[in-house]
């Protein structure tokens, strides 16, 4: 069981009034949203463990899960990265810098960042599935010397997808070995092809016994990504998902995101893989 109890506002329902101060494109359909509450209600100050979410919402049209993607020591606002899917992501994304909307949280476990205190971490991301990382990464190096070694092995379908360039020479520096791939070789591209459990094989754990392995990304490849982990000796007391499904309440009231035993909502997103193996494997549920 992750160690890290969900720091759930005390109303699951209270809704603040967030104002985007400001807002960057990544990818294609993808924007990071630096939103800050407008309400004046102080009991927002912008804590959350690396993992956690938020849910956003747009009047009139809905709400959705979207984690945070931002350096968890900063308390100037939500920083949220955004794919455009349907409804709610298209609407927030027809918004512009001093556009307001709603937002309640935050939601949800996190990373083990207590466990992994003293261990190798081995951080593997797909496409998306960087954004609930990065407030990781920034963790990892807020604290570097408490951490052995950091791999991130990052995937994307092209190297279009590959979130937040800029920083990865920053995360280098801070001694996390970043090693990217792509599914399709595009113009420009000269680094590896294939996907990110290829480079998990590769790997020569210097103490797989002290190594936690952290996924998010498509359900496929963590699943991938976590057999190719016990191969290598990591232990299933020591992988780490970060699972998804739809959400409504986001308190573990409506069911919507049941898994098995499990409420994604309030039990998740992060969970322990072997707590959620055997769901992860029956198909369609
Ligand atoms: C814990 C958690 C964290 C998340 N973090 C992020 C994040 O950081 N960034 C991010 O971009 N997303 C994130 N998501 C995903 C995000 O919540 C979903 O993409 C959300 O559904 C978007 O809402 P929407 O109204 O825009 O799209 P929706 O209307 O919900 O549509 C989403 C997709 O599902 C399809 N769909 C919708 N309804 C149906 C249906 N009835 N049958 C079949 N297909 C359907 C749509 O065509 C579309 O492709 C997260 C989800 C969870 C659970």
């Amino acid at each position: 069981m992750t160690s890290i109890p969900p720091t759930l506002h005390e109303n699951p329902w209270f809704t603040h009034t967030v104002r985007i101060a400001d807002l960057i494109d990544e990818t294609e359909g993808v924007a990071t949203y630096h939103l800050v509450v407008i309400d004046g209600n102080s009991s927002s100050t912008y804590e959350f463990v690396p993992g956690q979410f938020n849910m956003l919402y747009l009047p009139g049209v809905g709400e959705c899960a979207i984690s945070m993607s931002g350096d968890p020591a900063r308390k100037d606002g939500w920083i949220h990265t955004v794919r455009v899917a349907g409804n709610v992501t298209k609407t927030l994304a027809r918004l512009e810098r001093g556009d307001t909307l709603g937002l309640r949280g935050p939601f949800g476990t996190g990373w083990p960042v207590a466990e992994l205190v003293g261990n190798d971490v081995l951080i593997v991301a797909g496409g998306l599935g960087m954004a609930p990382l990065r407030p990781l990464v920034y963790h990892l190096m807020n604290h570097r010397e408490q951490f052995g070694k950091i791999w991130l092995i990052l995937g994307a379908r092209t190297s279009e997808g590959l979130l937040y360039p800029t920083e990865y020479a920053a995360w280098q520096k801070r001694d996390i070995e970043v090693t990217l791939t792509v599914d399709r070789s595009t113009a420009g591209w000269n680094g590896h092809v294939g996907v990110v459990t290829q480079l998990i094989d590769r790997l020569q754990l210097p103490r797989p016994e002290r190594t936690h392995l952290v996924t998010c990304g498509p359900e496929v490849m963590m699943k991938y990504a976590a057999m190719s982990g016990l191969r290598l000796g990591i232990d299933t007391r020591r992988i780490w998902v970060s699972m998804e499904r739809n959400m409504q309440c986001a308190a573990g009231l409506c069911g919507h995101c049941q898994l098995g035993p499990e409420f994604i909502c309030k039990d998740g997103p992060v969970l322990r893989y072997d707590r959620i193996r055997p769901y992860l494997f029956v198909e369609q549920l």
